[in-house]
């Protein structure tokens, strides 16, 4: 027992740290980001000078982008699995992808209904957000971004469709494998992946429909709030009768 205590303990430093990376790197990644780019202003600076600067740039960003597929909402205090609102929950992405979307020109349409899923905010959240991102990268020029929730059965379905550049079929078999991406070194290949594994600890499911040139639907089936409590219920309610 007094191991098992001890580990978690070490869980508990694993999530302190992750929310340091998170918050501490990220304002010295910045930092020198700036002090690159005037180094890349100066007059002293040669061409070959300047290439090397670029590509400390370029490296510095990929940091900051797996940063942000990782650890987004990492917070200092341990996570717990709780009552989410969809709703809610979805809101607050959309705030956080807004100024990336204005920058598109992408439109934003929701219908939102505040249905209750199980499972931890900061793992929802980023899942929500590395789907939401995708969808946006992929309307370079504009366009809709379409989040819809919906009710199927006992479960909670978030559709989020954009009006990108789509996937082939090949490209649609490869996603969720590590480093695959189609966006060069902008890309990490790690949100999908990301993706993939929180929707399988949440017990949900993820189905993607993609045409090249017209865009991509992505509908997630999270269990519902009541119905996994309906489970419990009932499974206790089995092995009360069993008993008896
Ligand atoms: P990254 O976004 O860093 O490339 P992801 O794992 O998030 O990594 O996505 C992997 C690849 O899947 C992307 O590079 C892209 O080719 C494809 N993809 C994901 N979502 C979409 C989408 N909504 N529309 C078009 N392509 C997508
Ligand atoms: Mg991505």
């Amino acid at each position: 027992l007094r191991r098992r205590i001890i580990r978690a303990e070490k869980m508990e430093v694993v999530g302190h740290l992750a929310a340091s990376i998170s918050h501490e790197v990220r304002n010295p990644l910045t930092v020198s980001r700036g002090f690159m780019q005037l180094l890349l202003q100066s007059e002293r600076m040669n061409y070959k000078d300047k290439q090397y600067i670029q590509i400390a740039i370029e490296e510095i960003d990929r940091a900051e982008a797996i940063i942000t597929d990782y650890l987004t909402f990492a917070k200092p205090a341990p996570e717990h699995v709780e009552k989410l609102n969809v709703k809610t929950e979805i809101e607050r992405v959309i705030d956080i992808l807004r100024p990336l979307a204005n920058m598109n020109s992408i439109e934003i349409q929701t219908s939102l209904l505040p249905f209750a899923v199980k499972g931890e905010r900061q793992k929802f959240q980023q899942c929500l957000l590395n789907v939401m991102k995708n969808a946006i990268e992929a309307m370079p020029n504009g366009g809709t971004l379409r989040i819809n929730v919906s009710i199927d059965k006992d479960y909670v379905l978030i559709h989020i469709g954009d009006t990108g550049v789509g996937m082939t079929k090949e490209q649609i078999e490869r996603l969720g494998e590590p480093y695959f991406t189609t966006k060069g070194t902008k890309g990490t290949g790690l949100g999908m992946m990301v993706v993939y594994r929180i929707v399988e600890t949440m017990r949900g499911d993820l189905f993607i429909h993609s045409e090249v040139g017209q865009g991509t639907d992505v509908y997630m089936y999270f269990p519902s709030y009541y119905k996994t409590d309906v489970e419990k219920f009932s499974r206790k309610n089995e092995k009360a009768s069993q008993s008896r």
